[in-house]
């Protein structure tokens, strides 16, 4: 087996050969810890029948060990600058291809479709540049890719944000954005010594499987996330002063038939709603209003 290109000495040799300088606008901050690449692999439950997509390469660290457990790895980066080093320190790899593409950008079902046919396992495996976590978790969400889930090295404080759950401080929008589609769980929790250079926060590994269908059926998806939103505005109102707030005074009466047809008491806060209650309140209101 190749020697691994995350060991601190590897690694700074390959930046040294390439001068290259991190750019922190980019969200640089390269692992140099091959136990906790092993660690993330595994979490993400690869064969070699799975496709795996990562987000920002970097020098590769991840990538080889995606390619070592999977059939095929496709990965997105935006730096060109780290073409040619991807090209070097991945030639050992017959199963990777790198796009030169920044991945909000990128028309993801087209491209799935074309370098995924006949795979039916896919997973994202990536350790997110920060700057831009959620953007990517959400698109990746959204566009109703056929992906089993994503596995993810993010801020620690934003894992918890998206596990959160209802009566806890870190529970509010994001949390119900991404548990209306899948199911997380935190996998672990990753120092900052793990990366060249250091980030300032602590990190964390978070594992979302997709649900088979979203964990609320409501009648407008759209109304229902634009509740939630308004319902978390102001996180020390009620949840009547926000939606009241947010829909304008004249509608209150609706907002008070609604929450009272749902039994919601309209002096609790949008923080200790369960997703099920912001699906029925949502019904409710849309049914009201329409
Ligand atoms: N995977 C490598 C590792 O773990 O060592 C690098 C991870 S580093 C945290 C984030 C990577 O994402 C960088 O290589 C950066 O250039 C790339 N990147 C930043 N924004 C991006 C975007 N919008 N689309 C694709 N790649 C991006």
């Amino acid at each position: 087996m190749q020697k691994d290109i995350a060991t601190p000495i590897r690694t700074k040799e390959i930046l040294n050969k390439y001068g290259f300088s991190f750019k922190k606008s980019l969200g640089q901050n390269f692992l140099i810890d091959p136990n906790i690449l092993r660690n993330i692999t595994e979490v993400a439950g690869l064969t070699k029948h799975s496709g795996a997509i990562e987000i920002g390469p970097g020098i590769g660290a991840l990538t080889e060990h995606l390619a070592r457990t999977s059939k095929k790895v496709l990965a997105f980066e935006i730096d060109g600058r780290l073409l040619p080093i991807l090209e070097d320190t991945l030639s050992p790899y017959t199963n990777v291809e790198i796009l030169h593409q920044d991945v909000l950008k990128a028309n993801l079902k087209t491209v799935i479709a074309e370098k995924f046919a006949g795979i039916e396992d896919l997973m994202v495996v990536a350790n997110l540049p920060y700057y831009v976590t959620t953007p990517i978790i959400m698109k990746l969400l959204e566009e109703q890719l056929p992906l089993r889930g994503i596995v993810a090295m993010l801020q620690k404080e934003v894992a918890d944000r998206i596990a959160a759950k209802p009566g806890t401080k870190e529970y509010g929008s994001l949390s119900i954005a991404i548990q209306y589609y899948t199911i997380p769980e935190t996998a672990m929790i990753v120092p900052k010594t793990v990366f060249m250079p250091q980030p300032n926060v602590d990190s964390a590994v978070i594992r979302l499987i997709k649900r088979p269908q979203p964990a609320v059926q409501v009648i407008n998806e759209e109304f229902f996330f634009d509740i939630i939103r308004k319902s978390f505005a102001q996180r020390r109102k009620t949840i009547l002063n926000n939606l009241s707030n947010g829909f304008g005074k004249d509608q209150k009466e609706f907002i008070l038939d609604a929450l009272h047809k749902t039994d919601i008491d309209p002096k609790r806060r949008g923080e200790t709603l369960t997703i099920e209650e912001f699906g029925k309140l949502s019904d409710s209101l849309w049914t009201l209003f329409n």
